[in-house]
């Protein structure tokens, strides 16, 4: 498929916040996607006590049924206002703390502990930082990354994850040319090359 009129558009951290701040932000599902009930057995494959990512997080509500069901949750985004809403919206108290390791940048923590959400890109964060995964729910994320980083966005989630980790994946199919995304067009011959 051609993808060319893609490649080269590149959206700014700057033009997200602004979504956020305009409330432009019709990518939120209030109830969730409908492929996370489909397919929670497949992420969790029976096990408990997971520790689970969500790049490009947003508010998805989705963290919150995570944590529910006693997994421990880790976001990164870089809107603060998101982050912010997800607790407010939740009734979620937290604490607010810088993180060493990466100047600018706060962790938010529901008191409770079991959700953690990096307000900063996440090209800032590393495995050493975060810790590594058991399950990844990307909805909204790798679709969501300008085409010119995939590459390294998929190399950070690969160091993200341990052995045994299953990783969800959505994407969004249709003709690049009649839209300029995001989220953008990414063929499954390049999520194959990408995640191997
Ligand atoms: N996954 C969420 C949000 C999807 S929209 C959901 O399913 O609702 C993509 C989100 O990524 C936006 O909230 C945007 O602010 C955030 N974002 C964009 N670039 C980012 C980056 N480099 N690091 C962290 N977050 C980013």
């Amino acid at each position: 498929s051609d993808v060319g009129s893609q490649k080269e558009r590149v959206v700014t951290e700057e033009e997200w916040l602004q979504k956020w701040e305009m409330g432009n932000i019709g990518f939120h599902l209030e109830q969730g996607h409908p492929l996370f009930k489909k397919y929670l057995d497949v992420l969790l494959n029976g096990r408990s006590g997971l520790r689970i990512f969500f790049p490009l997080c947003g508010k998805a509500v989705e963290m919150k049924w995570l944590a529910d069901m006693g997994h421990s949750v880790v976001g990164v985004e870089v809107s603060e206002q998101a982050v912010k809403q997800f607790f407010s919206e939740h009734s979620l108290p937290y604490c607010e703390e810088p993180v060493p390791e990466i100047s600018g940048a706060k962790m938010f923590q529901s008191t409770s502990g079991n959700i953690s959400l990096y307000c900063c890109s996440i090209y800032d964060l590393s495995s050493s930082i975060v810790g590594k995964f058991d399950g990844v729910w990307d909805r909204g994320a790798l679709v969501a990354v300008n085409p010119c980083d995939r590459q390294r966005y998929a190399s950070l989630m690969i160091n993200l994850v341990e052995k045994n980790s299953s990783y969800l994946l959505i994407t969004v199919s249709y003709d690049p040319n009649k839209y300029k995304g995001p989220p953008f067009y990414v063929p499954e011959s390049e999520i194959k090359s990408l995640f191997g």
